[in-house]
This record gives structure tokens, C-alpha cells and sequence, in this order.
């Protein structure tokens, strides 16, 4: 089989055009995750999670949480000094 430049440009533009929703689809790649609040079942993307979004389905959830953190830390221990 041989292809003539007009197809073989075509092939290789197929291809990058492939890498590249490739790329796209592993960005948008939806993780699924447990709000560490309400216990609710949520999908993140894979670049939010990375980003620390992946604990908490929403904004309450997350205000919640991390007073919880916060209480949790300083309950334990008295004094913290940093
Ligand atoms: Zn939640």
C-alpha cells in the first residue's frame, strides 16, 4: 500500500488530531470522590482534583470541613506555634 502526499498529510493530520482529543480527554477525565463532610457521592476532573477539589462536593461542604479540620487540630492539640 502506498499513500500519495495528499493522504499521507491527511494521515498524520488525523493522527495529531487524535493526540490531541486524547489529551483533551485525559484533562477532562472525571474522577469519582466522597465529600469528607456529607459523605455524597461527586464527580470531580482529574486537573480539579489535583488542585485539593476532590474532598468536598460543594462550598459549604468545604467552609464545614475545614472548620472541622481546624477544631479537630486545635482540640488535639492545645498550642499550636508555628
Ligand atoms: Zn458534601
Amino acid at each position: 500500500m502506498s499513500l500519495s502526499p495528499k493522504q499521507r498529510a491527511v494521515a498524520l493530520m488525523n493522527l495529531e488530531k487524535a493526540r490531541a482529543e486524547a489529551r483533551i480527554a485525559k484533562q477532562k477525565r472525571l474522577v469519582d470522590c466522597i465529600c469528607e463532610n456529607c459523605g455524597k457521592q461527586f464527580t470531580r476532573r482529574l486537573s480539579e482534583v489535583k488542585h485539593g477539589m476532590g474532598k468536598y462536593c460543594s462550598l459549604p461542604c468545604l467552609y464545614a470541613g475545614r472548620k472541622r479540620e481546624t477544631a479537630t487540630k486545635f482540640g488535639s492539640k492545645k498550642k499550636l506555634n508555628h
